[in-house]
């Protein structure tokens, strides 16, 4: 297993680098061993009055240099993070657990964001409108909207991040960027890289600290314009209100429930084996992840055989050992929710198929699980479990099928598997779901927008449409 050491943490205001100096800390704890990695220094009231000034200050700079030259410092610091990616993948697998050629997949599209997003700041026009009185000239133009607070939580610690910073950034904000206490390392390098690429000081500061007091001050600040959060529901909603306070806007990625609908005329083994793959990816804890298998009953047996059998046969260890293919859960609470999920769905008379407890012995390991006959009452049915569970369950035809993915407030990733083209185009209509896949898992790309329906938030990160939540729109009428 390779050895490695952990950075050193920082805030990062107004270009400087601060270290503890006096300010209260956090832990940060490897999740595969619980040892103590390093200490995090959290921001004060007056960090943050600091960072809010150089925010204002640094925007009436950034808001000003050419797109040109704004293209060219993020695709500097998107070479900057290719060159560095093995030591940032270190460092995320260090402090939040997942596998390092995962950790190594999300340093590279990450530098993809930073990458696309040069090029679209390239290509923020605007209109002129024919006017109906002679003489008149009217522009239609696309400006930065302001300083932005951003807010991402632990489990991508690298691409969450740069899906916000890199739009943001192309768009001419600045950004004030709270990262997932949990898992701070990663986004600090990605900072590093901007700064070692010429990003001017101020345009981009890293805070950390009591969540809660973070967001109520930056978000009732004046000079914020714009937030932008990812994490759960209760938070999106909480923050929203605090937006709505200042009449600011606010794009949100909260949580997700996802369902698959398995048709009898797919491609079962596909569908599970890749299923099993895509559901304990992470470790589960993914927004996007794969939860609720739905599958039609005639298919049913054969799913759940070939399911189980390659969940059982996923690695489980540390995210730095060779081989491992899911790690460690990133914190006690999540350890503690998967137990609680799987004894309540006991309870009330579901089946374990297979897992369904923690791993002793040191880090926060949970088994890859999969459950089935869950009544419809048990939580795993309507929250989020955020961790390794799968639930498996028959559907009849397509009606009772898309009823029951579309069940819950959350509306952000669903899947379908079907040869049928028909199928395909009613679930592809049916489903609500800001993303879907149709006989594969995969749904991310660079150059689609990110995001939800429903309770799982709005708006959305990446694609041609990820740059406008970030610009506002401005008419000049001259006669
Ligand atoms: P949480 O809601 O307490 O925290 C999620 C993130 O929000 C963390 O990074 C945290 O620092 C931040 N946060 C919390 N309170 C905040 C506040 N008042 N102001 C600003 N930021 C705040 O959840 P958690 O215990 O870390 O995770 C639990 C649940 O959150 C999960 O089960 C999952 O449902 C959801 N979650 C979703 C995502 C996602 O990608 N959408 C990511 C992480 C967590």
């Amino acid at each position: 297993m390779q050895t490695t050491t952990y950075d050193p943490l920082y805030l990062f205001i107004n270009g400087a680098w601060l270290a503890a100096a006096g300010r209260d800390t956090a832990a940060v704890v490897n999740p595969a061993t619980g040892a103590a990695l390093g200490r995090l220094p959290l921001a004060t009231a007056a960090d943050l009055h600091l960072a809010l000034q150089a925010s204002f200050d640094a925007f009436q700079v950034w808001r000003r240099t050419v797109p040109a030259e704004r293209a060219r410092i993020l695709r500097a610091a998107a070479g900057l993070m290719r060159e560095r990616s093995e030591h940032i993948a270190t460092q995320m697998t260090l402090e939040e657990g997942k596998p390092l050629a995962e950790s190594r997949d999300e340093v590279l599209r990450a530098a993809d964001y930073f990458e696309w997003f040069a090029e679209e700041a390239r290509r923020i026009d605007g209109r002129v409108v024919p006017a109906n009185r002679p003489g008149v000239q009217q522009l239609v133009k696309r400006q930065a909207i302001g300083p932005v607070a951003a807010f991402t939580p632990w489990n991508f610690p690298a691409i969450t991040p740069a899906r916000k910073l890199s739009a943001a950034l192309a768009a001419g904000c600045s950004v004030i960027l709270k990262p997932g206490e949990e898992s701070p390392s990663t986004a600090l390098a990605l900072a590093r890289c901007l700064d070692d690429a010429g990003l001017p000081k101020g345009v981009l500061q890293i805070v950390f600290g009591v969540p809660d007091m973070v967001s109520a001050q930056l978000i009732a600040s004046p000079i914020i314009r714009k937030v932008t959060f990812t994490g759960s529901v209760p938070v999106g909603r909480l923050l929203s209100e605090r937006a709505a306070a200042g009449v600011k806007p606010i794009t949100l990625e909260l949580g997700g429930h996802g369902p698959v609908l398995v048709f009898e005329d797919a491609d079962i083994d596909a569908a599970a084996d890749d299923g099993a793959a895509n559901r304990f990816r992470g470790t589960g804890q993914v927004c996007i992840s794969s939860t609720r298998f739905l599958i039609q009953r005639g298919a049913y047996d054969r799913f759940v055989e070939r399911f189980v059998a390659a969940t059982r046969k996923l690695v489980i260890g540390d995210g730095l050992a060779a081989g491992t293919q899911v790690g460690p859960l990133a914190n006690p609470r999540q350890l503690a929710k998967m137990e609680a999920l799987v004894a309540d769905a006991v309870e009330q008379g579901a089946t374990v198929l297979t897992g369904g407890k923690r791993i002793d012995g040191p880090g926060y390991f949970f088994e890859p699980t999969v459950l089935a006959e869950v009544p419809m009452t048990a939580r795993i049915m309507h929250e989020e479990p955020f961790g390794p569970i799968a639930v498996l369950r028959p559907f009849d035809n397509l009606q009772d099928g898309l009823a029951e993915a579309n069940r819950l407030p959350y509306a952000l990733s669903a899947y379908a598997f079907t040869r049928d083209a028909r199928t395909a185009i009613d679930v592809g209509d049916g489903l609500e779901a800001g993303m879907i896949g149709i006989n594969q898992y995969r749904i991310i790309a660079t150059e689609l927008p990110f995001g939800g329906m429903k309770e799982s938030g709005h708006g959305a990160e990446g694609g041609t449409e990820g740059i406008g939540y970030y610009l506002t729109n401005k008419f000049i009428s001259q006669a």
